[in-house]
């Protein structure tokens, strides 16, 4: 099990968060897509949901295409070197590799993906030509993998199109909310600056839509607006003490790792509240920050967390424990956080209840809740007739069309909270349907 001391350095914080998916060298390229068996409608493009031509992309690596290796990847995902690292591909792609049913480790696609399209960034390579000019222009919010996705699409269908980001920085979380062990904040602005540079798409920083009336300007200047808002701030949770100096939300607390990295400090003691992916990480994240111990504690058992299993195993491995069964009931201390109060669960008639008397308390210096993140109501609120479903999730048709016809959403905002390639599809397939709607 892993001990990491406190990083107080650039160097010290990359060695603290190496990366998970280092890129391949070419050795190792030409080696791993040898092995692919090129198979006739190959399970890892169902199980992609871009469908990228997987064998395709790889038979031109070996053969030393890789800018056509690029092309390939990119023609169905815009996000195509991100979602090469940040994909959990042992759950899509490479969990579906034929490799799987034979016992031989499946073939790194994700690799591959990530070592084809680094290539092609870096070289500069030109790959894309934006449409011939449509006349209609198209206004998205929010600069993420959903709203990026759908610039990039519309651009080659030769729209205007502005990008209204309420950030300093594009892609949304994948900058700002991914574990900086899956992918580094420089490669993922490294792509989205090769993609602007040859598809020409503007992008409006720090400009926040709040009000009816910013938006009512916009529907007067764009003839379709793009939703890619995400998902907002972590839940509160209603706990007794959650106010207190030392609480902080997961994503919060990812995205200032991310900006500040060996800046911040985390203090020896940690709770982290929740089962999740993003739970898994926050824990991970802290242990490498160097807290001398980081609990992961979940309200139900091992088997029900939402995570991954591979992102569990990830954190124990990075040193975190874990603590099952167990619900929050109080945070508490003296203006700053000195513990959390729990009560033992269990399960009776199918039901989680909490233990009567059983409760204890871990202390810390520091709560990180990754209980969830709150949907953007307020922001979906200024919109006139937008239909949202009882998640409040916007309902989108097949063409990625809301309820109020002007509108197309994706990514987050219409799934809840999915992975970044899913938001690469939405937005991709949203542009399509904004095509369809003002020029079919
Ligand atoms: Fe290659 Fe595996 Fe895909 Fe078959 S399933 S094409 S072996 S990567």
């Amino acid at each position: 099990m892993a001990e990491y001391k406190r990083p107080t350095t650039a160097e010290e914080f990359e060695k603290n968060f190496k990366q998970k998916k280092p890129l391949m060298n070419d050795t190792e390229a030409y080696y791993e897509s040898s092995r692919c068996l090129f198979c006739y409608d190959a399970p890892c493009v169902q199980a992609c949901p871009t469908h990228i031509d997987i064998p395709l992309f790889i038979k031109q690596i070996h053969t030393d295409n890789v800018t056509g290796a690029s092309k390939t990847i990119f023609d169905s995902n815009w996000l195509g070197n991100a979602c090469g690292v940040v994909c959990p591909t042992g759950v899509l792609c490479e969990g579906a590799c034929v490799y799987n049913h034979q016992d031989v480790t499946p073939i790194q696609i994700g690799r591959l993906q990530n070592y084809a399209t680094n290539k092609t960034i870096a070289a500069d390579k030109k790959l894309f030509t934006i449409g011939e000019p449509n006349g209609k222009k198209i206004a998205v919010i929010g600069a993420g993998p959903a709203g990026i996705a759908c610039a990039c699409e519309a651009r080659t269908l030769g729209f205007e199109v502005d990008i209204y980001e309420a950030k300093d920085k594009p892609s949304g979380l994948t900058v700002y909310g991914i574990a900086p062990y899956k992918i580094t904040n420089e490669e993922v602005l490294d792509e989205i600056e090769y993609l602007q540079k040859q598809l020409q798409f503007n992008i409006i920083y720090n400009s926040a839509i709040n009000t009816k009336e910013q938006l009512k300007d916009i529907e007067n200047k764009y003839d379709a607006i793009f939703i890619g808002v995400g998902l907002g701030q972590t839940r509160v949770l209603g706990l007794e003490g959650e106010d207190k100096e030392g609480v902080v939300g997961a994503v919060e607390f990812i995205e200032e790792l991310r900006m500040k990295q060996h800046e911040i400090s985390v203090p020896d003691n940690v709770v982290v509240i929740g089962g999740g992916n993003t739970a898994m990480d926050a824990a991970s994240e802290s242990a490498r920050m160097g807290a001398k111990k980081t609990v992961l504690a979940y309200r139900n058992s091992k088997e029900k967390m939402g995570a991954y299993g591979f992102e569990y195993d990830l954190a124990i491995s990075s040193g975190v424990d874990s603590l099952f069964n167990a619900t929050p009931i109080e945070i508490i201390g003296n203006g700053k956080v000195e513990g959390v109060k729990f009560l033992k669960t269990e399960v009776v008639d199918d039901q989680l209840k909490t233990i009567e008397g059983s409760e204890f308390t871990v202390a810390c210096e520091m709560v990180i809740k990754a209980t969830g993140q709150a949907k953007q109501g307020e922001f979906y609120k200024l919109i006139d007739n937008l239909d949202l479903d009882n998640k409040t999730r916007i309902k989108t048709n097949t063409e990625f069309q809301t309820s109020n016809p002007k509108y197309f959403a994706g990514g987050d905002a219409i799934n809840g909270g999915a992975e970044v390639v899913n938001a690469a599809y939405d937005g991709k397939m949203a542009a399509r349907g904004i095509h369809n709607w003002l020029l079919s």
